[in-house]
């Protein structure tokens, strides 16, 4: 749970980190913020030593601000830090945008007002001075609508390089947990959504079932054809398993040639029927080298399953999984074995 107090600091400090990086005339990118809002915060003691040392002559340059990053940043739970930035910048985002919207209210109100009232006063025609007077206002009004304007173009630049951070922010946030070469989500996605089924799981009182994939004799098949051939059938190999699951299933890489696949809602001996699916339909493509269109045959995989059991973390729904993973590569390999709990 977010506090409120919490939410206050987080927004201070943003702001001040983005005051920072304006001062120092460093770009607001997801990276220098980062390091300038570690900084405003104050909790990473090192990195506040750091950016100290660093800026002791007043300025932060691009080059000390990156060193910072790596050291300091990247590695300190950077998901996290995400997800903070990714909330503080909408918060500042929605805060510019209701200011932009007021000032042009603002601008034209002052803007009417001021020439309605400089229009009646210049038709009275015996009082030069305050006609003089009035001549002078409707120029200084000019002269506020023109600065407001003015204004009006900063806020919606900064608006606009804020939109730019903010979706910067949300592409790390998916590339963070994005496997490049199979496009299916990586470990650190996997552990995010286990845990979040999990959660649901306990709290709404139902169930789900993991299946543990592998591709048999993968080594060999490297070996045999090289690893570009390796890895194009990795590829196939997480669309084949794509194409075959429905939209709330949550597939990722687990390691390198194996994929591991979390079904909510489902018991073990639907899972099982949904990983012979898998397994038919892969092992009924023929493959062809990209280029040269060899042939190369068909590539099987194992797949153990297992279903989640009152009291289960992560870990044990995919301990069993392994273990029935394992008896299916023992009994021959291109078979699905399942363990009911
Ligand atoms: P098993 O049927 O028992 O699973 O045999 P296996 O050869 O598939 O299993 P093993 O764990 O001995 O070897 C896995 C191989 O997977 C090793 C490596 O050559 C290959 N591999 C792992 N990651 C990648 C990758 O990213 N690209 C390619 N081309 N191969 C990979
Ligand atoms: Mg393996
Ligand atoms: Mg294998």
């Amino acid at each position: 749970m977010v506090l409120d107090g919490e939410i206050y600091q987080a927004d201070l400090w943003s702001k001040q980190a983005l005051e920072r990086l304006l001062r120092d005339g460093l770009p607001p990118t997801p990276r220098n913020y980062a390091v300038c809002y570690e900084y405003m915060s104050g909790r990473n003691f090192a990195l506040t030593q750091a950016f100290d040392k660093a800026s002791a002559n007043g300025k932060l340059t691009q080059q000390q601000c990156d060193e910072i990053y790596y050291k300091y940043v990247l590695f300190d739970d950077e998901k996290a830090f995400l997800q903070e930035a990714d909330r503080t910048i909408s918060a500042e985002l929605e805060k510019v945008l209701k200011l932009l919207s007021q000032s042009a209210k603002e601008t034209g109100h002052f803007g009417e007002d001021l020439d309605t009232f400089s229009g009646k006063l210049s038709s009275a025609p015996s009082l030069e001075t305050l006609r003089d007077a009035v001549c002078k206002m409707a120029e200084e009004t000019q002269f506020v609508v023109a600065q407001n304007a003015k204004l009006q173009e900063e806020l919606a630049e900064t608006s606009e390089q804020l939109t730019l951070v903010r979706s910067d922010v949300d592409r790390a946030h998916r590339e963070a947990q994005i496997d490049a070469l199979t496009e299916v989500g990586n470990r650190k996605f996997f552990d995010a959504e286990i845990g979040r089924l999990l959660t649901d799981v306990r709290e709404n009182g139902t169930t789900v079932s993991l299946l543990m994939v592998d591709i048999d004799w993968f080594k060999k098949f490297n070996d045999r054809h090289g690893h570009l051939v390796g890895d194009q059938v990795l590829r196939l190999v997480a669309k084949t398993l794509v194409e075959n699951l429905k939209g709330r299933d949550i597939i990722a890489r687990y390691g390198g040639e194996e994929f591991v696949i979390l079904l909510p809602d489902t018991r073990v001996e639907d899972a099982e029927r949904v990983a012979e699916h898998l397994r038919v339909s892969l092992a009924t493509k023929q493959i062809t080298k990209r280029g040269s269109n060899e042939v190369v045959g068909a590539v099987t995989i194992s797949i153990g399953v297992s279903e989640y059991k009152l009291g289960d973390e992560g870990e044990a729904l995919v301990a069993r999984a392994d273990k029935a993973l394992y008896e299916a590569k023992q009994t021959g390999r291109n078979r699905v074995v399942a363990i009911r709990a």
